[in-house]
């Protein structure tokens, strides 16, 4: 698959959407960095996932993860592109610059992480669990963890895993059974079994250190009883020189519909040697710390293979010759015109291209949150983007998967039978991108997530805020845009109505919260979309190419949150009277 980053609309986003110049101006570890590094971050990134690892992604995807002898093997080529990429600090880019980390905003490093998923999914998977593993450290750890660990995982020499899945609970976290017995030494020994874990063996470093959550010995029972522990594969001697190997191995991978290059395993823990990582039995709240980072992360999984699949499929479609176009007869001496001309494949480009754009723009807007809720010197600013940060994480990753999923089968589709197939690529995306609506939260705990917690939990103080801030924004935008404008602002009277009818009625039916998440969360996605989509417009009205996308968004898909609407206001019932045992 040959891939060209976004560069023109990312940079767009960066300077005139959000003027990042201004916004890193105000915060004092940003504040020296100008537009000449930003964009060549940028560059260097395109180049890095085009040349490096996009090459890699077919083959990585036909030969696999494998188990030889007790070790998992990622695909030929897989731990020399890895090498490249830790040797350019890239795996390093936002972290702590304490700690050998790059120490970049997320509002440009989001943009980075998409265009490593656009180039393969399974790679960008160990990068991404590295740096999560490491913001969790960095959050919680002691200072003995960080220093030992820390430079190792930035400079790419050490992977990070995260281990908290087990055969009997996923969602339900409160109820694991790994166990934690206290040391004389001050460590712990950490037996139990956990499943489905992304990157627990492979061949690219020589350590990887394995975030483990477990259950000391007194423990409460439920989510107030969980603590997370530090399990390196090779302990660490004193020097930093690697020791004994630890007693825990892969028993096996898992055979999976896609990013088959990615070793997801079982993991045996057997009295394995560990360390604690923050308080006892709050190590979910430690976990929950840098959720909102690896959640954004695995929505903008969605966004990039959504625009890989976009890229494939207009090659695709100005190439392939089918049916004349209905205006026209556009290539006379061929015997038919390429397919781009016909409506219903337009329809399903810009269906693409409309949803990519606006969630990248999305993306970096909560980057942008993340980035001040850490690092402004103002604290109101900063509890105020912390909480648009809680509020919109679980609609991020949600809305941004459902929408790549539902992307990358528009693109499969643009090629007709020739997307089913191998050769272009586009089947590949359907099966890699799936994963994202289901592992970090499932789309549908992360709808009930916002809908309970982040909204029905404070009467939906933060979500009218969020929706006043919204509609002061489109007031003050460039006026050229009236039609758009009252589409906002009407999207924003739904999503208010709708909330309060969801607050009233949360009181007097029970099922109603879940049984109706996912549609909110959708119409949320939408209403966001509308509002970022005329940022975009009004940044540059000469952007004529932007303004014909966006129009398209408004016209033809923002109008879904009607029906969601009436959908939700059906209520519970419908969902919950067939009785379980007539299904
Ligand atoms: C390829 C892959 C890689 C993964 N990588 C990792 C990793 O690196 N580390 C790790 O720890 N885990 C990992 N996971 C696990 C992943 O996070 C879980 O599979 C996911 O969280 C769902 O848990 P589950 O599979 O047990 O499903 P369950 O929790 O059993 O859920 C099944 C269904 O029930 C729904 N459901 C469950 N509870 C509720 C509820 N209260 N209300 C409404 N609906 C509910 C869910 O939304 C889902 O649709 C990975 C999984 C896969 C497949």
């Amino acid at each position: 698959m040959s891939y060209v980053a976004p560069l023109r609309h990312m940079r767009y986003l960066l300077k005139d959407v959000f003027n990042a110049k201004a916004q890193w101006a105000q915060m004092p570890a940003f504040a020296s960095l100008d537009e000449s590094t930003m964009d060549a971050i940028l560059e260097e990134g395109a180049k890095l996932c085009a040349d490096v690892i996009a090459p890699l992604s077919r083959s990585g995807d036909e030969q696999g993860a494998r188990l030889e002898k007790g070790q998992a093997m990622t695909p030929e080529g897989f731990p020399k592109a890895w090498r490249q990429v830790a040797e350019g600090g890239w795996v390093g880019l936002g972290g702590d610059p304490a700690y050998g980390g790059q120490g970049l905003p997320k509002m440009l490093t989001v943009l980075f992480e998409e265009m490593l998923y656009s180039a393969d999914n399974s790679f960008t998977l160990y990068v991404g669990l590295t740096a999560g593993a490491a913001l969790a450290l960095n959050a919680h750890g002691s200072e003995v963890l960080k220093k030992t660990y820390l430079p190792k995982l930035y400079s790419g020499e050490w992977a990070g895993a995260m281990d908290l899945t087990e055969p009997h609970c996923g969602s339900d976290l409160g109820i694991l059974k790994t166990k934690a017995v206290p040391q004389t030494d001050g460590s712990y020994k950490i037996s139990g079994t956990k499943i489905f874990i992304t990157g627990g063996d492979q061949d690219l470093t020589s350590n990887i250190i394995h975030l483990v959550l477990a259950r000391l010995p007194d423990a409460p029972a439920g989510p107030k009883g969980i603590s997370l522990f530090l399990v390196p594969k090779f302990l660490v001697n004193q020097d930093g020189s690697l020791g004994a190997r630890n007693k825990f191995a892969p028993a096996s991978l898992e055979h999976k519909m896609g990013i088959k290059a990615s070793a997801t395993c079982v993991m045996n823990f057997d009295g394995a040697t560990g360390w604690l990582v923050g308080e006892p039995n709050k190590g979910l709240a430690a976990m929950f710390t840098m959720m909102n980072y690896e959640r954004l992360s695995i929505g903008i999984q969605g966004i990039g293979c959504g625009e890989m699949s976009y890229q494939n499929a207009v090659r695709y479609g100005k190439e392939r010759l089918q049916g004349r176009a209905a205006h026209a007869i556009v290539n006379p001496k061929e015997a038919a015109d390429p397919i781009i001309h016909h409506g219903d494949v337009r329809r399903m480009l810009l269906t693409q291209r409309a949803y990519n754009e606006a969630g990248r723009a999305f993306a970096v807007y909560l980057g942008l949150q993340l980035d001040i809720a850490k690092h402004h010197p103002d604290k109101t600013l900063r509890d105020k983007a912390e909480q648009r940060v809680a509020l919109l994480t679980p609609v991020a990753k949600a809305f941004f998967t459902d929408k790549g999923f539902e992307t990358c089968v528009l693109g499969q589709q643009v090629l007709g039978g020739h997307g089913y197939i191998r050769e272009h690529g586009q089947e590949q995306l359907v099966r890699d991108v799936r994963i994202a609506q289901i592992y970090e939260g499932t789309n549908g705990i992360q709808a009930i997530d916002l809908l309970k917690r982040k909204v029905l939990a404070n009467n939906a103080e933060w979500m009218r805020e969020f929706i006043r801030e919204m509609e002061q924004d489109v007031m003050s935008q460039n006026p050229v845009f009236a039609a758009e404008e009252d589409a906002v602002l009407e999207a924003c009277a739904l999503l208010r109505s709708l909330t309060f009818w969801l607050v009233k009625q949360d009181k007097r039916d029970a099922d109603l919260c879940s049984s109706s998440a996912c549609d909110y969360l959708h119409v949320v996605g939408y209403t966001v979309y509308a509002w970022l989509w005329l940022r975009m417009l009004a940044a540059n009205p000469e952007n004529t190419e932007e303004h014909v996308i966006g129009r398209f968004y408004f016209g033809r898909l923002l109008p879904q949150i009607r029906s969601l609407d009436k959908a939700i206001r059906s209520g519970a019932d419908l969902v919950m009277d067939l009785p379980v045992e007539k299904f």
